[in-house]
C-alpha cells in the first residue's frame, strides 16, 4: 500500500465541524487503502508562543479526537512530532541544505512574520517549512495529502529530496503533493459567508466535537438565516439555508436537491431541528469518546508511545541512511 502522511496542529480546544467534515473524515477513509501515518505537529506548534501547560493538554485533546473520530490505531500510525527526536535531526540537515533565500521566500512565513514583526518572529518560524519537509521525507511516503495553501511547502520537500539525493546518492523519495479536493466546506453558523474557523469564529458560530448536546443544539438553532420562508440551496442570497442544507447532505448522504424536495413547504424550524439531530447524533460519540480517553492519560498516552515506536522503525533507518551519505561518523 502507498505510504501517506498528514498533520494538523494541536490549536484550540475542540475541534470543529469544518475541522471534522472537511479534514478528519478523509484522514480516516486513506486508512484502508493508505499506509497512513498522523501526526501532531507539536514542534510546529511552538514557532509560536505557547504556553506549556496549554499545550501539553491540548496535544493529548487533539489526539484524543482523532481517534475518538476513526483514526484507527492498529490501522495507522498516531504519533506526536516530539516523540520521534528523528524529526529535528532530519530537520537540521536539510537546513544545511537549504539556500537562506530559497527559504525566505516561503509565503506562509511572510504572511505570519508580518503579523507581529519580522522581529518578533523567530528563526524557527523562518525554518517551519524545513522541519515540514523532514516530517515528510522521513517516511519516504508517495503522497502528501495537503490543503492548496501547503503546496509550497510541498514543493520545498520535493526539492530538497532532489537536491540530497543528487548531491549524495538516491536516498529519498521525491513526494506527489495530493491537493486535496475541496472537502466539505463547512461555513460559520453566525457568519455563513465565513469559514467556520477556530481563530475567526465566535463561540455561537461554532460547533464543536466536545460541546455539550444542548449547547450544539441550541447553536444550531439559532443559527443566521434570511428573512425569507423558501428552503432552497443558493450561496449567494441565503447563505445560511444554504449552510444547514449542505451539513445536513454530508451527514446524511443525500444529495442536496433531494433535500430541497423533501423540505418544500416545511420551515426553517424544521429544517434547523432535522440538522441538529443528524449533527448531534454523530458527533455525540465521538464526544463521550473522547471524554473517556481523556479520563485515562496513562492509556492515551501509552497508545501514541505504540504510535511513535512505529513511527520511529521508519524514521531511524531513514535518518541512519542520511547520517551515513553526509559523513557523519557512527557512533559505536
Ligand atoms: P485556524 O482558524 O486556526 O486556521 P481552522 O479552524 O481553520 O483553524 P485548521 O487547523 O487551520 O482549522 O485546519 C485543520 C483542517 O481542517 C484543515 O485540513 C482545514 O482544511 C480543515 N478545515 C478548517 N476549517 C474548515 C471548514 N470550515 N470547513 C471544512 N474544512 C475545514
Ligand atoms: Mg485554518
Amino acid at each position: 500500500r502507498p505510504r501517506v502522511l498528514s498533520g494538523m496542529q494541536p490549536s484550540g480546544d475542540s475541534l470543529h465541524l469544518g475541522n471534522y467534515l472537511g479534514a478528519l473524515v478523509n484522514w480516516v477513509k486513506t486508512q484502508d487503502d493508505y499506509q497512513a501515518l498522523f501526526f501532531i505537529p507539536d514542534m510546529h506548534a511552538i514557532t509560536v508562543t505557547q504556553d506549556p501547560e496549554e499545550l501539553r493538554r491540548r496535544t493529548r485533546k487533539t489526539a484524543a479526537q482523532y481517534i475518538a473520530g476513526g483514526i484507527d490505531v492498529e490501522k495507522s500510525t498516531l504519533f506526536v512530532q516530539s516523540h520521534v527526536p528523528e524529526h529535528a535531526q532530519l530537520a537540521w540537515v536539510l537546513n544545511c541544505i537549504t539556500g537562506f533565500g530559497e527559504a525566505s521566500r516561503m509565503t506562509q512565513f511572510k504572511d505570519k512574520s508580518a503579523k507581529g514583526g519580522q522581529d518578533m518572529a523567530s528563526v524557527g518560524l523562518f525554518t517551519y517549512p524545513v522541519l515540514m519537509a523532514a516530517d515528510i521525507l522521513l517516511y519516504r511516503p508517495q503522497g502528501v495529502p495537503v490543503g492548496d495553501d501547503q503546496r509550497q511547502h510541498v514543493e520545498l520537500a520535493r526539492d530538497l529530496a532532489k537536491r540530497f539525493n543528487h548531491r549524495f546518492g538516491d536516498t529519498f523519495t521525491v513526494p506527489e503533493a495530493f491537493i486535496q479536493k475541496e472537502g466539505a466546506r463547512i461555513y460559520d453558523l453566525q457568519n455563513p459567508t465565513a469559514k467556520m474557523s477556530k481563530s475567526a469564529s465566535g463561540p455561537n458560530g461554532l460547533i464543536n466535537l466536545l460541546d455539550d448536546p444542548k449547547v450544539t443544539a441550541k447553536r444550531i438553532k439559532s443559527a443566521v438565516t434570511d428573512t425569507g420562508t423558501v428552503i432552497a440551496h443558493d450561496r449567494e442570497n441565503k447563505p445560511g439555508v444554504s449552510n444547514l442544507l449542505e451539513i445536513l447532505s454530508t451527514l446524511t448522504g443525500k444529495a442536496v436537491p433531494t433535500l430541497v424536495e423533501e423540505y418544500e413547504g416545511k420551515m426553517y424550524g424544521h429544517l434547523k431541528v432535522d440538522v441538529a439531530d443528524a449533527v448531534v447524533s454523530r458527533i455525540e460519540p465521538i464526544r463521550k469518546r473522547t471524554l473517556e480517553l481523556l479520563d485515562d492519560p496513562a492509556e492515551l498516552d501509552a497508545l501514541l508511545a505504540h504510535g511513535a515506536a512505529k513511527a520511529r522503525e521508519i524514521a531511524a533507518v531513514t535518518l541512519a541512511d542520511v547520517y551515513a551519505k553526509v559523513g557523519f561518523l557512527p557512533p559505536v
